[in-house]
């Protein structure tokens, strides 16, 4: 199998990877808008233990939403089934940066992966304390996870983001309304802005998401998480995982994904693979345009969809 991988692989790369059409990079957060949009990375961790991997795999990219997967299953540590009275999980239909439902739904919003859902993710996280101390256990949480100790914050982006992000301070300062934003509004986004900056690599990143296709087991043999708790995640990140275009993503593709503004895209084959894919040009959805393309390939031409039979 990874030999036949490493063609495929070959393929996307030399095809999807140098696509003329490439989608726009994010400029409503000025740093992302200074990346070059001639970039394409993969990596593919699988369940035998394999990496492969094509293109500019350890380049480093914001993973800007891909961290709210990550964000969410600290929080389910933290408090369990609780979160779920704050924070819904069904799909929006609506942009990642959308309020229009909050009103309606009392600030509780749809689910985790939208801006909103992450910032009372992060209200969670966050548990009296300062954002340091959650961003550190953040980025803990990733190390231990990908093996490796470089996974960093790029504080440019992050400051970046704080100097401009107006529509997550209204939806934190709505959602504090409500009483489901329970630290000051400034904390909550000062760690929801740096959990959004951690730069990794789609290697790092594959490895870093080798749990969810693990049925929650990290590879080392310890436990990340429960089964049940392992397909819930895959299942948000099937239904929610790309906002007002999942139902797409899971019609083209076939696979719990997350997808970043910064241009990546982490997806899951259960029982089969972590796949990372990054390429900084979005499309009008805001998910990684390339990428997509080339998840979609992969998933053709390695039966990798979750309703291919096993
Ligand atoms: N940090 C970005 C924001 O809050 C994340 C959005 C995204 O990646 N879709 O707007």
């Amino acid at each position: 199998m990874a030999a036949d991988l490493e063609t495929i692989v070959g393929d996307i790369v030399a095809t999807i990877g140098s696509a003329d059409d490439r989608g726009s990079v994010a400029s409503y957060i000025p740093e992302l808008a200074k990346v070059d949009p001639g970039q394409f990375g993969i990596a593919i961790a699988t369940a035998d233990g394999d990496m492969i991997t094509g293109g500019g795999c350890a380049v480093g990219f914001s993973i800007q939403s891909i961290s709210k997967v990550f964000a969410l299953t600290l929080a389910l540590g933290k408090v369990g089934d609780q979160l779920w009275e704050r924070v819904g999980r069904e799909p929006s239909g609506t942009a990642f940066n959308s309020i229009v439902q909050l009103e309606h739904e009392h600030g509780i919003p749809r689910n985790p992966f939208i801006n909103a859902g992450a910032i009372v993710v992060t209200d969670i996280n966050l548990g009296g304390h300062q954002p340091r101390v959650a961003i550190g256990e953040m980025l803990r949480f990733l190390r231990y996870l990908a093996g490796d100790d470089d996974i960093a914050i790029n504080e440019a982006v992050a400051a970046s983001e704080t100097a401009s992000g107006f529509r997550n301070m209204a939806l934190a300062n709505y959602m504090r309304a409500f009483d489901n934003v329970r630290h000051p509004v400034d904390l909550v986004l000062g760690a929801y802005f740096h959990q959004c900056a951690i730069e990794m690599s789609c290697r790092q990143l594959a490895l870093a998401g080798r749990y969810l296709m693990l049925d929650g087991r990290h590879p080392d043999g310890g436990r990340v998480v429960s089964p049940r708790r392992a397909r819930r995640i895959n299942a948000l990140m099937l239904t929610c995982g790309h906002y007002d275009a999942s139902g797409d993503f899971a019609f083209r593709v076939g696979m719990p994904g997350k997808s970043g503004v910064g241009g990546g895209i982490l997806a899951i084959v259960p029982g089969r693979a972590s796949i990372a894919v990054w390429s900084p040009g979005l499309n009008a959805s805001g998910n990684s345009h390339l990428g997509t393309l080339a998840l979609e390939e992969l998933a053709r031409r390695a039966g990798w969809s979750i309703f291919s039979p096993a």
